[in-house]
C-alpha cells in the first residue's frame, strides 16, 4: 500500500559526498505516482482505502479533516474505531448498518449513502456526507471509500422542498374552495345548468380535483425530504401487519369488481430453495410508512387493472422479508420499468391516458421504503400484470423479543415520569 501520508515514513538521507549532484530525470512511474498523490492530497473529497480485514490503509488530508484525526491515528486501525457515523436522529449507527461494514461483509451495499453525518473527533463537528464505496476486483478486494461534504447541497435541497411545501400548502386551500363551488354548481338540487355549461363545469371539476391531489402528493413527498416526518422503525410481526393494511383496501378492490388474495409463508423456489417458510416473520418497520407504501401500491394495482386479481404476499428467507403486491392488469413495458419511480413520471400510452394520476405515488413509495433501509423494484410485462416487490432486512425471533423488551421497558419508564 502506498502509505504516503504516513508521517512515520522517513525522508531518504542525503549522501555526504563532495561530488556535484547529477540530476537524473524521474522515471515515468515515479512521476505518475507523485501526480496521483498530488491529486489525492488536493481534492476536497475525503478518500480512504479499507483493506479486507477492515483496517484503514490510506487516508487523504480531506478524510483526516472530516474525521478530525491525524493520519497517524488512522492508519492500520480498524475503520469502526476511528470513523463515527451518525444517523439523522443523531444516534451512532451500528456496524451492521454501516455501509463500509456491509461492503466488507459482502452484503448487498448501497453504492451511495446520503443520510449519515460523520463526526470529527477533535471538535465534535458533524458533517453530512455522501459516502460512495467502490470495491476493487480480486479475491481480497479493498474498498475505496469517498466522503463528500454535502452540507451546502442539503441546505439548497431544503430551501427547494421548503418552497414547494409552502406553495402547495398555500394553493391547496383556494383549490379546495374552487372544487367545492364547482361541486355545488353541478349539484341539481343547488343549481340549474344547461347541458353545455354542465359539460364545461364537469371538466373544470375534474381538473380541480386533480390539482388538489397534486398539491397533496407534493406536500407528502416534501415532508420526508425536509425532515417534517422521520421514520420510527419498530420491531413488528410483518405478516399480520401487512394483512391488516391490505385487508383495509378490500372495499375498494371489490368496488372495481376485482378478486383479492392474501398469502404468506408460501413456498418460494427462488427465495428459499424450495423450503417451506414459517408464518411468523419479523422486521423493523415504521407502520405508518408501511401503510402509505402498501396503500399506494394497492391503489395502483386497482387503478391499472381493468379486470382480474390483486394479490398481496409476504415471504421471507433467512435474511430478508419480501412484500409482493401483484396484479393482473395492463403491465408496464420493460423500458419504462426503471423510470416509474421517478418524480412525475407517468407511462403515456393508450391504456394509461384515461387513468388519472400525478406520477408522484411511486416516488413517494420508494422514498419511504429507502428511509427504512429497504429496497423496491418492479417486475412486469406489458399486458401481463405487474409485481412490486418491497424488501426489508428480516430480524430473528430473539432480536424481535430483545428489541421489543427494550422498547416496552422504555415506554413503561417514560410513562412513570
Ligand atoms: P400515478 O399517480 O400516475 O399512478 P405513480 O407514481 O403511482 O403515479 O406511478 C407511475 C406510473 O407507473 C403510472 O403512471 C403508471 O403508468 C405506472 N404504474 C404504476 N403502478 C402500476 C401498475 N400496478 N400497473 C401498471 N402500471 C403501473
Amino acid at each position: 500500500m502506498m502509505g504516503f501520508f504516513n508521517k512515520k515514513t522517513e525522508e531518504p538521507k542525503k549522501e555526504e559526498t563532495q561530488e556535484e549532484p547529477v540530476e537524473t530525470p524521474p522515471s515515468v512511474d515515479v512521476a505518475k505516482q507523485s501526480l496521483n498523490e498530488l491529486v489525492l492530497q488536493s481534492i476536497h473529497e475525503g478518500v480512504i482505502i479499507v483493506g479486507p480485514e477492515g483496517n484503514i490503509h490510506l487516508a487523504n488530508p480531506a478524510a483526516c479533516l472530516l474525521m478530525g484525526r491525524s493520519d497517524d491515528e488512522i492508519l492500520d486501525v480498524y475503520y469502526d474505531s476511528v470513523i463515527t457515523l451518525l444517523d439523522k436522529t443523531g444516534n451512532r449507527i451500528s456496524e451492521a448498518r454501516n455501509p463500509i461494514g456491509q461492503a466488507l461483509k459482502n452484503q448487498d451495499f448501497k453504492e451511495e449513502t446520503r443520510d449519515l453525518d460523520i463526526v470529527a473527533a477533535d471538535s465534535n463537528r458533524n458533517t453530512p456526507v455522501s459516502i460512495i464505496i467502490t470495491k476493487s476486483a480480486g479475491d481480497k478486494p479493498v474498498l475505496i471509500v469517498t466522503f463528500r461534504d454535502i452540507a451546502q447541497e442539503l441546505r439548497e435541497e431544503h430551501e427547494r422542498t421548503d418552497f414547494i411545501s409552502t406553495a402547495s400548502h398555500e394553493m391547496r386551500t383556494p383549490v379546495a374552495s374552487i372544487e367545492g363551488y364547482l361541486g355545488l354548481a353541478l349539484n341539481p338540487s343547488t343549481a340549474t345548468l344547461d347541458d353545455r355549461a354542465r359539460q364545461y363545469l364537469e371538466k373544470a371539476h375534474e381538473n380541480s380535483k386533480h390539482l388538489g391531489r397534486l398539491f397533496q402528493d407534493l406536500l407528502d413527498t416534501t415532508k420526508l425530504d425536509d425532515g417534517q416526518i422521520v421514520p420510527h422503525p419498530e420491531p413488528v410481526e410483518i405478516v399480520d401487519l401487512v394483512k391488516r393494511i391490505a385487508d383495509a383496501q378490500i372495499p375498494k378492490i371489490k368496488e372495481k369488481g376485482l378478486g383479492y388474495q392474501f398469502g404468506s409463508g408460501a413456498v418460494d423456489q427462488q427465495l428459499s430453495g424450495g423450503k417451506h417458510i414459517e408464518q411468523v416473520i419479523y422486521a423493523n418497520v415504521d407502520s405508518d410508512f408501511l401503510t402509505e407504501i402498501l396503500n399506494n401500491l394497492i391503489e395502483n394495482a386497482i387503478k391499472y387493472t381493468p379486470a382480474g386479481w390483486v394479490t398481496v404476499n409476504v415471504r421471507a428467507d433467512n435474511y430478508n422479508v419480501q412484500i409482493v403486491v401483484q396484479d393482473t392488469g395492463i403491465g408496464i413495458a420493460r423500458e419504462e420499468l426503471n423510470h416509474v419511480f421517478q418524480k412525475f413520471y407517468r407511462v403515456d400510452n393508450r391504456d394509461t391516458r384515461e387513468i388519472g394520476g400525478t406520477g408522484l405515488g411511486l416516488y413517494l413509495v420508494k422514498q419511504r421504503v429507502e428511509a427504512m433501509n429497504g429496497r423496491i423494484w418492479a417486475e412486469s410485462q406489458l399486458g401481463n400484470g405487474t409485481r412490486f416487490i418491497v424488501l426489508f432486512p428480516r430480524i430473528s425471533q430473539e432480536q424481535y423479543d430483545q428489541q421489543r423488551f427494550l422498547i416496552d421497558n422504555q415506554e413503561a419508564q417514560s410513562g412513570m415520569h
